[in-house]
């Protein structure tokens, strides 16, 4: 794994954000959250406002990618 470079995906019915490894999120979709969970939608950094800072982040995505 090349680090823990994550761009942040949304699961559209429930609005959750999910971390999507970026070589997953390079492909095409449907794209897979660490979680498991198929997301409609790549926007941004993990990290960052539509990830961690969302109002709603996955818990198991944000335990998986923290380790
Ligand atoms: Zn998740």
């Amino acid at each position: 794994m090349a680090g823990s470079d994550h761009v942040a995906g949304r699961d559209q019915e429930t609005g959750r954000a999910h971390a999507v490894p970026r070589d997953v999120a390079d492909g095409p979709a449907p794209w897979l959250g660490v979680c498991g969970v198929p997301v409609g939608v790549v926007q941004g950094s993990w990290a960052g406002p539509r990830g961690l800072g969302s109002a709603d982040p996955c818990p198991d995505c944000r335990r998986l990618v923290l380790g």
